[in-house]
């Protein structure tokens, strides 16, 4: 006996009928993003390492612990993506979409991370994100902020809370880091070792950590309020007359810093009570100098990333016992000689109309077709059996109503004619 083979830790199948809230939301995604005039970029799924050290920032937690990093047979240096920002500036760069202007583009697909398992924290998870490029103003951080808003706000996430910081520029920020840094340094000692180690290169990712022992010395820190410039104020009170025209709550957050390092000005998250400890569901901002870091021309951009399992995670607790729509006809053959009638009927409504049509072909009563049907969810069964064959029809039954109707046996138009009649 060979012992059994399971998906690895941390990873998750999705099967059916789960499945179908995947494609749902996946469904829902490509059409919000078509609407806000995004088009979609797909990248491969692993890239140079040094791309995601460059780009993602060498002391954030994905560089230093949460990378699968693997060694080609050519001696390359290779990891799974565990972030999409860093590949599709890759992209655009190397495929000079710069030189035509702003872009606007989003993806979703499969992140890679050696994440500790718990809920709401996988090594391979799923996010849809958007990147708005050539922008400077605030407009652009509300159009994004906007798309992600109207995701929670059309799947009835009344929980969702939007966070909203600004981090400042190349102006403001060194004042910043001064105030922090000289928060932090008579307590050194007091703080984890990531944050002590983080401290002096970045002191606002100090603010990012989850460790119990930096929380208390967090909470009291100096806020970017008082350092900000003027720019950065203006940009930072425009976005939010804008999202107070659209009626779009959201707090302030100045505890909110994301963990990139490329961030600028506007960081937000969207989060929600029902994740537990991985409360944050969304996370994105503005990253103005990232393209130029890679390589590229100085473009400005703005984008977030949100996260497929913990928005599910979101939708399931907000309704847990939704019942599925009846959808779809099962075919019910009765008997050798009716099922050989059924099949090229069934294979021509499979191409003619618009839902589902299931048919069992082993030989089996009529309530244990009903059950199949109630498995598959079927709104209508189709029924023939020996009375039907001598009648010259079929039985076309509601399963929710329990209406009968009757068709004529062989004009799958008259199945179509009646299915619409019925459940229009
Ligand atoms: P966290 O603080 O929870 O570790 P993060 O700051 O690492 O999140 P981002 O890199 O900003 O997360 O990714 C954006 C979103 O992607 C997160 O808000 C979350 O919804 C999702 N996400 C990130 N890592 C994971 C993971 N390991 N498992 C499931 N979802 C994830
Ligand atoms: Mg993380």
């Amino acid at each position: 006996m060979s012992s059994k083979i399971t998906a690895p830790r941390g990873t998750q199948d999705i099967l059916p009928p789960i499945s179908r809230d995947w494609l749902d939301l996946e469904f829902r995604i490509h059409w919000l993003a078509g609407r806000f005039g995004y088009s979609e970029i797909r990248t491969p799924m692993f890239e140079a390492t040094e791309l995601f050290e460059r780009g993602v920032g060498e002391t954030t937690d994905i560089v230093e612990k949460e990378m699968y990093t693997f060694v080609d047979k050519g001696d390359r240096k290779m990891t799974l993506r565990p972030e999409w920002t860093a590949p599709v500036m890759r992209a655009a760069i190397e495929h000079n979409l710069f030189a035509q202007g702003p872009q606007r583009l989003y993806y979703v697909g499969p992140i890679f991370r050696y994440e500790r398992p718990q809920k709401g924290r996988y090594r391979q998870a799923h996010q849809f994100g958007v990147e708005c490029t050539g922008y400077r103003g605030p407009d652009a951080d509300f159009e994004v902020i906007s798309l992600a808003w109207e995701l929670v706000r059309g799947y009835g996430l009344t929980d969702a809370q939007l966070r909203l910081n600004t981090i400042g520029d190349e102006e403001c920020r060194p004042r910043y880091r001064e105030a922090l840094i000289a928060h932090f340094l008579p307590h050194l000692a007091e703080l984890s070792p990531d944050s002590q180690r983080r401290l002096e290169r970045n002191p606002l990712r100090v603010l990012d950590s989850k460790d119990e022992r930096d929380i208390a010395l967090v909470r009291t820190a100096p806020t970017f309020e008082s350092v900000l410039c003027d720019a950065c104020r203006e940009h930072f009170d425009a976005l939010r007359a804008y999202l107070d025209a659209a009626q779009i709550p959201y707090v302030v957050d100045p505890s909110i810093v994301r963990g990139l390092d490329y961030y600028t000005r506007t960081v937000f998250e969207i989060t929600s009570s029902v994740l537990g400890a991985q409360s944050t569901v969304c996370g994105g901002g503005r990253y103005d100098g990232l393209v130029r870091s890679l390589g590229g021309p100085d473009v400005p951009a703005v984008g977030f990333a949100l996260g497929l399992e913990r928005f599910l995670m979101m939708y399931n607790a907000m309704y847990p016992n939704r019942e599925l729509r009846r959808f779809g006809v099962q075919a019910i053959a009765l008997g050798a000689q009716a099922r050989a009638m059924l099949v090229p009927l069934v294979d021509v409504l499979r191409r003619t109309i618009a839902q589902p049509v299931f048919m069992d072909y082993e030989d089996r009563k009529l309530l244990a077709h009903l059950k199949i049907a109630d498995r598959n969810n079927a709104r209508f069964a189709l029924i023939l059996g020996s009375d039907e064959i001598a009648a010259g029809e079929l039985v076309l039954r509601d399963l929710e109503t329990r209406n009968d109707r009757r068709v004529t046996l062989g004009a799958a138009a008259d199945v179509a004619g009646a299915l619409a009649e019925m459940a229009p």
